[in-house]
């Protein structure tokens, strides 16, 4: 399997340590409040490979932390708690707002098709680990306190910049006047926050004799050194993350605990919405209701998703999401063919879509050489499965065998055709089409497909 990682800005080959298993973490969302489809790509992206690794025959160990705690409206250290804000907009405490969004999400994450990881870890139960690893780098000279919090000081760490390729004295001249001038650099972060007097935080822990909440970096390389244990071997997240949470994920593992936090990183890029960014002011903060209420599926969404590449900046629009539909379609009908013609060989056509996929997770390039043999290849019951575990489709679930009874009918509507008894035969297509079956005479005889 190649891989492009971000680490040394090339592709590369890729196995896990373990032969067997492949430990993988994924930075999940924050829940605050609904996410918008936008934010859902990386997750089907991510699925994508974790279905390219089993295809490798490796098992993983995948966890996906979700944020409830800690991230600031800001990157800037400065702001307020995305949760604390959500609870005071909805009039609910911190705990039920946290809840009620993580419960979203994963109906979302389920109804996508996407793979349950084997541990979903919550910031808030990891708060003991934080204090671990912030003590650690406090031992190791890596701290430094300021009136509002305990600071990273990213001049103790050389490589600092090497990660995401930051040109420090450039951050350094353009730092924002309002930043916090306790801080010794713009580049430190928190990895501890006071909470003020007054100040209204209901997530708060007792930490050195004094209450506060942990930074939002610190809880990935806590959950990870917690359950998966560095180095892991593939680490996944928005390219956003690169610069600033990620950078600082390897800054506090690495001195903390003077190992390789990842083998390989591996970013997804953005998308924009006819053309222009998913914004508030702009109207086009799409979420899976408005998908709905426009007749379309999260398995349609998943097709589109898997129409491109995850390294790509990508442009959603409601006509492709149409194309992306009436493909999926066309592969439920082709899974349908598995019931009623005799299977051809499929090998070479697996071995293609396997190979695209193992070549940096090209979906695009493997549902292509699929499309290229749907009018001339017949589906076994194992190809369907087969395509099911490679993109999580759902083909075979979506297109079970008729029944007997209908069957039946297709087989009446057939002598009614032969001895022209056409008001018969239509009769008997309009019944079967209320019943989401449709007939299709075909050069080589009738077939059913879904209506
Ligand atoms: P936000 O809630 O806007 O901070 O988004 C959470 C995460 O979703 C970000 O860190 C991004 O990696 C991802 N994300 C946000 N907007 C988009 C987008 N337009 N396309 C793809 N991913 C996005
Ligand atoms: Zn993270």
């Amino acid at each position: 399997m190649k891989l492009y990682n971000t680490l040394t800005r090339r592709i590369e080959d890729f196995t896990p340590q373990d032969p067997k298993r492949v430990k993988i973490y994924t930075c999940g969302p924050t829940v605050y409040s609904h996410a918008h489809i936008g934010n859902f790509t990386a997750y089907v992206y991510w699925d994508l490979l974790i279905r390219t690794i089993r295809l490798n025959g490796w098992q993983e160990d995948r966890v996906l932390n979700i944020t409830d705690v800690g991230h600031l409206t800001s990157d800037g250290d400065e702001g307020e708690d995305k949760l604390e804000k959500g609870a005071r907009r909805e009039g609910k405490t911190v705990w039920q707002v946290a809840e009620y969004y993580m419960d979203d999400f994963l109906e979302n994450f389920t109804a996508l098709g996407v793979i349950a990881p084997t541990k979903i870890a919550r910031a808030t139960d990891y708060i003991e680990a934080d204090i671990y690893l912030i003590n650690n780098l406090t031992e190791r000279g890596y701290t430094y306190e300021t009136s509002d919090g305990i600071y990273y000081d990213t001049s103790k760490f050389p490589t600092y910049a090497d990660f995401a390729h930051l040109d420090l004295e450039h951050l350094k001249a353009g730092a924002r006047v309002e930043f916090n001038p306790e801080k010794h650099s713009p580049s430190d972060f928190a990895l501890w926050k006071w909470v003020r007097e007054g100040e209204d935080h209901a997530m708060q822990w007792e930490y050195l004799g004094r209450m506060g909440y942990p930074g939002w970096h610190i809880e990935c390389s806590s959950i990870i050194h917690e359950t998966l244990g560095e180095p892991i071997d593939i680490h996944t997240g928005g390219v956003d993350h690169i610069p600033v949470h990620h950078t600082n994920e390897i800054a506090q593992s690495e001195a903390a605990f003077d190992v390789l936090l990842s083998r390989f990183w591996l970013h997804n890029n953005f998308i924009t919405i006819d053309g222009r960014k998913i914004s508030k002011s702009l109207g086009n903060v799409y979420n899976f209701d408005d998908l709905q209420k426009k007749g379309f599926t999260h398995l349609d969404y998943r097709m589109w998703v898997l129409q491109g590449h995850y390294r790509s900046e990508r442009n959603f629009s409601f006509e492709e999401l149409s194309a992306a539909h009436q493909r999926l379609m066309n592969y439920r009908n082709f899974a349908a063919l598995r019931h009623q013609k005799p299977a051809t060989n499929t090998d070479e056509i697996q071995t293609q879509i396997t190979e695209a996929l193992n070549n940096n997770l090209s979906s695009a390039e493997a549902l292509a050489t699929l499309d290229k043999n749907l009018d001339h290849v017949m589906p076994s019951e194992k190809f369907i499965e087969y395509l099911d575990d490679a993109f999580g489709l759902q083909l075979a679930a979506s297109t079970p065998d008729i029944t007997s009874e209908q069957k039946e009918l297709i087989s009446n509507r057939a002598h009614a055709k032969a001895s022209k008894d056409y008001q018969a035969s239509d009769q008997i297509r309009d019944q079967l089409e209320k019943q989401g079956i449709a007939i299709l005479d075909t050069p080589t005889g009738t077939i059913w497909q879904l209506a």
